[in-house]
């Protein structure tokens, strides 16, 4: 059988039985959240891990390798805010070919060193080899989080309201400014490339939902909200209704959208790789979650929609109507690649 028939996720499914073979006793999670929840005496241990691959992922030329340390190293800190919880340590493996320099290299750690620094984390050990033609990067990354504070992919409640971090699509967006060069102002271009090379982190805003007790659920946008809001209501057994006017899309992805005939909704809905937090929340502590996250980041928390009884995602547009959400997110054997980098890990 091909892979292309089975999908990533049911290949995931397909190999889980059997991988929890051992005393079970230490683990809370294993395969199927955004990080392994680990007994480990006091806080909670998280692991995650996720592999940048040139050629899929990347294409060495249009990304600095700087960037390019930054955002595989911040791809794992986004698993880690979507437990709830707090980065501690990482650990790097690369398989390097004969054509990137040692030069290249340091340029590859000073980005993830600086961002390592940042976000409180120590890098302490990892691997490297050689590799015949392309730069494969690995990544794992420790952290925890208090018992009872950790936020589950499977968490989500009838009536939760669904919080996501920052606007959605723009990584795509940056995706197809890198592709296909579409004739736009500069800025606008440069704000959906860095979108797509440097996303952002919700370290804080992970802490704040985690601590308040308010967040049920929580998952960080890497293949595509279609996607990944399904991870949390499959995990959960509930819907989801999304308010298509709630949505919140940058003025660059508007002015992309419009210049090129790309459909908004589907790169804000089907782009991987925005790396925004998603939580569903007790609806009568939003606003107060939205104010302490605006008080203490400066960024906004968007309400989306709702958490619903069922298991459709379900779309709702501005004159009320209703339609199911079909669009899927990034499937590495299923989704058609443009022969490009693609989405998220
Ligand atoms: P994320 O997008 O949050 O990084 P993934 O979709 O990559 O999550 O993975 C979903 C779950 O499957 C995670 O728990 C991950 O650790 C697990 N997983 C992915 N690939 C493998 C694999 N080859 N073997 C075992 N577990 C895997
Ligand atoms: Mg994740």
């Amino acid at each position: 059988m091909k892979l292309s028939e089975l999908g990533e996720f049911a290949f995931i499914d397909r190999i889980t039985p059997g991988c929890q073979a051992a005393d079970p006793s230490r683990v809370l999670r294993g395969i199927g959240d955004d990080a392994a929840v680990i007994e480990a005496g006091g806080d909670l241990l998280l692991v995650t891990t996720d592999m940048l691959i040139e050629q899929v992922h990347f294409l060495r030329g249009t990304i600095s390798f700087r960037q390019l340390g930054y955002k595989s190293l911040a791809v794992n800190l986004s698993d880690i805010a979507a437990m709830g919880g707090v980065p501690h340590e990482a650990f790097i493996s690369i398989a390097i070919p004969p054509t990137v320099s040692v030069e290249e290299l340091d340029q590859l750690y000073d980005g993830m060193k600086a961002l390592a620094r940042d976000a409180g984390v120590n890098v302490l050990g990892g691997d490297t080899t050689g590799s015949k033609v392309d730069l494969c990067i690995n990544i794992a990354v420790t952290g925890s989080v208090p018992r009872g504070e950790v936020l589950y992919r499977t968490g989500a409640l009838v009536g939760d309201r669904i919080l996501v971090s920052g606007t959605l699509g723009d990584s795509a967006g940056g995706l197809v400014v890198l592709l296909e060069r579409p004739d736009l102002p500069d800025e606008v271009a440069q704000a959906l490339l860095q979108a797509h090379y440097l996303p952002q982190l919700y370290l804080t805003e992970a802490r704040i939902l985690a601590t308040s007790g308010a967040a049920h659920a929580a998952i960080d946008l890497s293949d595509g909200l279609a996607s990944d809001l399904r991870h949390i209501c499959r995990g959960s057994g509930v819907g989801a209704v999304v308010d298509v006017p709630s949505l919140p899309l940058s003025a660059p992805l508007r002015q992309l959208c419009a210049a090129t005939g790309h459909d908004l909704l589907r790169l804000a809905l089907g782009g991987g790789e925005d790396y925004r937090l998603l939580a569903t929340v007790d609806p009568g502590r939003v606003a107060e979650l939205r104010s302490t996250v605006a008080e203490r980041t400066g960024r906004t928390l968007f309400d989306i929609g709702e958490i619903v009884t069922g298991d459709a995602i379900r779309l709702r547009h501005a004159d009320g109507t209703c339609a199911p959400l079909e669009l899927s997110g990034f499937d590495h054997f299923t989704t058609r690649s443009p022969a490009a980098p693609e989405e998220g890990p």
